[in-house]
């Protein structure tokens, strides 16, 4: 008998353990439980954390998963996931909850390629930056006609055209010169947003956010920026014009990584649409203003593209297996190609972390600078590049670095000061000291181990 039990007990566990999220249409008191399941399910590498709340004040809750959650460690980049900005396109919403959950139990089963995405990579998941607008939709649920209810937010704002326009500070600023990038927000930019805009905005720039994608659903193609397009005299509607920034050739791999990683969306042909290779450019598919893609590039660090997931927005429940299947691979190899190109410190002469500092690539017109903790991240292609870090007050340095297609290259940059004493410093904050850092190496450092066809509107 109690073999018998036994064999019942480990049919029990195995159940239980392999039990997915079930592929459900998941409303909001679900999906914050469906959380909160995932982060008791591991809870050592997971923490939820709110960002803000919708105008109707629902939370707007973030999974973060790493191996230190709550913790920036210093060279671990932070990559982040945004679904249902559309409350009506809800495919993102769910394969986000699908990921949290499938990201958790993997690295529970000794998966070694979840297990090092978890210790290299700090994930954030936001699965609804639109939480009140998915309550309207659901209500009206799948294959109902119209093909718009829940889009906006409560206040019937498009969130995607919501983010301030910096686009056209740039495009002058590509003519006449200027900053090429971190370019500031309005002084009253709060008054001008939404709340969920707000929120985000407010999350974008408290951490320093390399890589990431916003899902979206109603066509099926990876889009990446400018959504905004530089010709003026095209804007509008049906009105397109390639729009590259200078990171073109990577943002193209990027979108290209996801396509072809996707079960379909490299074929090209897809809700009666044609993309080559699954990917386009924003603005050369229709031009938008004030959408998050391009003002992830032109106010932080952060490379996003856009993502659209599904012909229908809101798929029918039996849907949904299919969708994750498809996109599964996708949404993995997508966060791995943060752990490319170059990353490292930059520092003063007595080992002080120097935020903010600038990193310029020659002959891409586009700097990141270096985080609060004085690291910083450089996604590039594979070559060789003359890389130049700068910081006010101190000697520029410039090296050649050779970046090869797999791991990110190490490039520290360690700086003396132009006139010794003369200007301030710009120290990372550290609790009130200064933190000297030592760069080691990772295993020292470680303690352990929508084309828009017009009857269907836009994406
Ligand atoms: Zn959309």
């Amino acid at each position: 008998m109690s073999e018998l039990l036994s064999v019942f007990l480990r049919l029990l566990l195995l159940f239980k353990v392999v039990t997915p999220v079930t592929f459900r249409h998941h409303r909001y008191d679900d999906l914050v439980r469906t959380l909160y399941k995932v982060r008791n399910e591991c809870p050592q590498i997971t923490r939820v954390y709110s960002i803000g709340r919708s105008v109707q004040g629902r939370h707007l809750y973030v999974l973060e998963i790493s191996d230190y959650p709550g913790t920036h460690e210093l060279l671990e980049p932070e990559v982040k996931y945004v679904g249902n900005m559309h409350g009506n396109e809800v495919l993102g919403r769910e394969l986000l909850l699908q990921l949290s959950e499938f990201l958790c139990e993997e690295f529970r089963s000794g998966n070694q390629r979840v297990t090092r995405l978890v210790q290299d990579t700090r994930i954030h998941i936001l699965p609804s930056m639109n939480p009140d607008g998915y309550e309207v939709a659901a209500a009206q649920g799948p294959n109902v006609p119209g093909y718009l209810v829940g889009r906006n937010n409560a206040n019937g704002v498009d969130l995607n055209r919501n983010f301030p326009d910096l686009n056209t500070y740039i495009y002058y600023n590509e003519k006449h010169g200027g900053p090429n990038h971190h370019l500031p927000l309005p002084d009253n930019w709060k008054s001008q947003v939404e709340p969920e805009t707000q929120a985000v905005i407010q999350w974008m720039r408290s951490f320093n956010f390399v890589l990431s994608a916003n899902l979206h659903g109603g066509a099926v193609v990876a889009n990446y920026p400018y959504d905004k397009s530089i010709e003026h005299r095209v804007r509008g509607f049906r009105h397109t014009a390639n729009s590259p920034t200078p990171d073109d050739k990577l943002f193209q791999k990027l979108a290209k990584v996801y396509s072809y990683a996707h079960g379909w969306m490299h074929q090209g042909w897809n809700c009666g649409d044609y993309f080559p290779d699954g990917i386009t450019n924003g603005a050369s598919w229709y031009s938008l203003s004030k959408g998050m893609q391009d003002f992830n590039y032109l106010h932080t660090n952060c490379f996003e593209i856009t993502l659209e997931l599904s012909c229908n927005k809101f798929p029918r429940q039996e849907e949904l297996q299919r969708e994750w299947l498809g996109n599964r691979e996708a949404l993995i190899q997508f966060l791995e190609q943060v752990h490319h190109g170059i990353k490292g410190m930059v520092l003063d002469e007595n080992y002080n972390n120097l935020a903010g500092a600038v990193i310029s690539v020659s002959g891409i017109n586009h700097d990141v600078t270096s985080g609060d903790h004085g690291d910083y991240f450089r996604l590039l292609l594979p070559g060789t590049y003359t890389v130049t870090a700068t910081a006010p007050g101190f000697d520029p340095e410039t090296v050649t670095v050779t970046v090869g297609p797999a791991e990110p290259v190490l490039v520290n940059f360690q700086l003396t000061r132009s006139i010794p004493q003369a200007s301030p410093l710009r120290r990372a904050p550290s609790g009130g000291r200064k933190s000297k850092v030592k760069v080691q190496p990772r295993a020292a450092r470680k303690k352990k181990m929508e084309r828009k066809q017009p009857w269907r509107g836009p994406a």
